[in-house]
């Protein structure tokens, strides 16, 4: 029985030449999918010996992909200090000294989540209370967002970072009135002066971690991802792999990574592989609205002299952009504030004009896209369309950010997470979740998208003008979110010769409401064909 059929179904396929069936054939060996369509079709087409597999009405979609994920840093989260439920710096201080009192002394405290943007005080935090807490291990924390690190004067003495020491290219040292460090860095570029200290988990917790996680995104329908991350995780990953441990399917799109290495065939590689994949390119333009790092094109309200910061000097940014197209590299660059959606814009515009007087053509494989995309100018956004650039948000961010967006950006929050607009637009829209940032549900995200609150909060909808249908929500988080990956041929939909991937829903969400669309959960995840969760 090489061949599986799923039958009696509610499918949506996201495919235009046949939105609806009610049946698909998947063959084991290849996880593609043969035939869809009713059920005499599809049950003729797979032969008599096939297994069949009963769905009584359920509602099938396409497997959920989610097109902004840090995969690893989503599995740590649950082993490092998590401050997401601190209301102070004095909270966040306890869970260290607690830590430390069972960490062998000098070895490192690590921790993450913290938000400065929910305390009553929301001053950046200082190193003495981290001092206090755990005066003889090096303390590392880094906040929601994964742009700021605060640490206390060990980590700062291991590191070398003293009065003297200058702000790298892309980053800021934060000192107070006497010139000392205060115990935040800003920025990858100043983070990594002690980033690079941290010795990584051992691979076997590391491992374990990630397995968890992995069986996780599978029990949310996830059955692909966007991983944007380092190399040393795509090692990890792939020595599940070769063990046959990776259940589902992982393009990763590596951060700070030098060119030559792709260049040198990294790339063609695995390109054949169906589970794990190395995509492209991440960089960044700029920080985040909650740490005010995001690149504006006017001040900060009530900040005068704060534009936030290019974490990646325009013509360093040129240069990428142009390297990685003639590679015919996914580039996915994170934009958050609307100058730094331009400066990636102009290197991209740049970019093409320079393909096209090499009289290159543009690789099947390269995409263009924006991370984020919180603000943007209405000339930037026409830009978009016309060159072509993905918009790769992650609608829980609206939820999330409502306050700080209004608190930071003034008037200029009308504008912000303009989902809609870029739907009416024209811009290719990928959903996904940023986690560990935000949590990786899609369903909550999606409940996000179409009504622009969270199912707990009963805060009224923000700028509802922006909400999706839930058409074009579900359509970013498959289709979408394939071709953002360049992998449209591959996933995103169920039509035949993609991969039987699909979630199982218990009712049809176009008939009930999006409350009930998130309680009810997801019944059954399907990756190549085979039940990896649930039941039908
Ligand atoms: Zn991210």
């Amino acid at each position: 029985m090489s061949r599986i059929v799923y039958l009696n179904g509610k499918l949506y396929t996201m495919d235009a030449s046949r939105p609806q069936a009610q049946a698909m054939a998947v063959e084991r060996e290849s996880g593609r999918i043969l035939a869809i369509g009713d059920n005499v079709e599809v049950r003729q087409a797979a032969g008599s010996r096939a297994e069949l597999i009963d769905l009584r009405g359920k509602t099938v979609l396409p497997g959920f992909i989610d097109a902004h994920i840090h995969l690893l840093a989503t599995a740590y989260r649950s082993h490092d200090i998590d401050a997401a439920a601190c209301n102070s710096a004095d909270e966040v201080a306890q869970l260290v000294r607690e830590r430390a009192a069972r960490t062998p002394l000098g070895e490192w405290v690590v921790g993450n989540h913290w938000d400065r943007n929910r305390w009553p005080s929301r001053a950046f935090p200082t190193r003495e209370v981290l001092d206090a807490a755990a005066p003889e291990h090096p303390v590392a924390l880094w906040s929601k967002d994964g742009h700021l690190l605060w640490v206390n004067s060990l980590a700062l003495a291991r590191a070398g970072i003293t009065a003297e020491t200058s702000d790298p290219p892309g980053g800021a040292i934060l000192r107070d009135g006497s010139g000392q460090p205060t115990g935040i860095l800003q920025e990858g570029a100043a983070m990594e002066l002690v980033a690079r200290l941290i010795s990584p988990l051992s691979p076997v917790l590391a491992r374990q971690l990630l397995q968890e996680t992995l069986a996780a995104l599978l029990r949310s329908g996830i059955t692909a991802i966007h991983d944007i991350e380092d190399r040393a995780t795509y090692d990890l990953l792939a020595s599940l792999r070769a063990e046959g441990r990776l259940p589902l399917r992982v393009r990763m799109i590596l951060q700070r990574h030098p060119l030559p290495e792709l260049r040198a065939g990294l790339l063609k590689a695995d390109e054949e592989d169906d589970l794990l994949r190395i995509g492209g390119i991440k960089i960044f333009a700029d920080g985040t609205l909650g740490s005010q790092t995001a690149a504006m094109l006017e001040s900060y309200e009530g900040s005068l002299s704060n534009y936030g910061i290019l974490a990646t000097p325009e013509e360093e940014m040129r240069v990428l952009v142009r390297e990685a197209s003639e590679l015919n590299l996914l580039i996915a660059i994170h934009a958050i504030g609307d100058r730094a959606a331009r400066v990636a814009l102009d290197a991209i515009e740049l970019a093409e004009r320079h393909l096209t007087e090499r009289g290159q053509r543009p690789g099947k494989r390269l995409r263009y896209r924006l991370e984020h995309v919180q603000l943007i100018h209405a000339t930037d956004l026409e830009r978009m369309h016309r060159l072509g650039v993905i918009a790769s948000v992650q609608p829980y961010h609206a939820v999330a950010d409502r306050d700080i967006a209004e608190r930071y950006w003034g008037e200029r929050h009308r504008r912000a997470y303009a989902y809609r607009t870029m739907y009416e637009r024209g811009i290719a829209l990928a959903l996904g979740s940023d986690a560990p940032v935000e949590l990786f549900d899609p369903l909550r995200i999606i409940y996000a998208a179409v009504q622009r609150t969270d199912p707990e909060s009963g805060r009224p909808s923000w700028l509802p003008e922006q909400a999706l249908s839930l058409g074009a929500a579900l359509y970013g988080y498959t289709l979408g979110a394939a071709y953002a990956g360049a992998e449209e041929a591959d996933k995103g939909s169920l039509s035949v010769g993609k991969f039987g991937d699909a979630v199982v829903l218990p009712e049809d969400p176009f008939q009930i409401s999006p409350e009930r669309l998130v309680s009810n959960g997801i019944q059954a995840t399907i990756v190549g064909g085979l039940l990896v969760y649930g039941e039908v």
